[in-house]
C-alpha cells in the first residue's frame, strides 16, 4: 500500500540503510539480480527506483508483516491481534505489549499488514522516547 511505511520498516524494524542496487546484467527467465556495493547485503535496502520492488510489501501481504511481528518477538515483545465489528464495519486491531506497556493500531479490515507496520513502528518510537 505504502511505499515509505516499508522503508520505514525496513529502518527502524530490521536497522537496514538505504543503498543503490544495480542490476547485475544477471538474467534468468525473468528474474532480474540486483546488487548493491556490500559484500554484504543484508543490512541494506534498496533506496533507487529501478530496484524499490526488491523491498517486501509489509503494509500490503501479511507474509511479509508477519516478519516484523517475528522481529518484536525476538525483541521481547508480545503480540496480539483482533477483529471487530463496528457500526457495520470490521476493524482490525494489532498491538504489541512488553512490561504492562502497550501499543497498537487500528483500522479497516483488508489491512492488518498496515495496522501490524504502524503498531511495530509506534512500539519502537515509543521506546526510543523512554
Ligand atoms: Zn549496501
Amino acid at each position: 500500500m505504502s511505499v515509505s511505511l516499508d522503508i520505514l520498516i525496513e529502518e527502524k524494524i530490521f536497522g537496514k540503510k538505504p543503498c543503490v542496487f544495480r542490476n547485475t546484467g544477471m538474467i534468468s527467465g525473468i528474474m532480474l539480480f540486483f546488487e548493491c556495493e556490500h559484500k554484504d547485503s543484508r543490512n541494506c535496502y534498496p533506496s533507487n527506483l529501478e530496484a524499490i520492488n526488491l523491498i517486501p510489501k509489509y503494509s500490503e501481504d501479511i507474509s511479509h508483516a508477519w516478519k516484523i511481528v517475528e522481529k518484536m518477538q525476538e525483541k521481547g515483545y508480545n503480540f496480539s491481534c483482533q477483529q471487530n465489528i463496528h457500526n457495520i464495519k470490521i476493524w482490525s486491531l494489532a498491538e504489541f505489549s512488553k512490561d504492562h506497556k502497550m501499543t497498537y493500531a487500528s483500522g479497516d479490515y483488508k489491512c492488518l499488514a498496515e495496522e501490524i507496520c504502524k503498531a511495530a513502528l509506534y512500539t519502537i518510537q515509543t521506546e526510543e522516547e523512554n
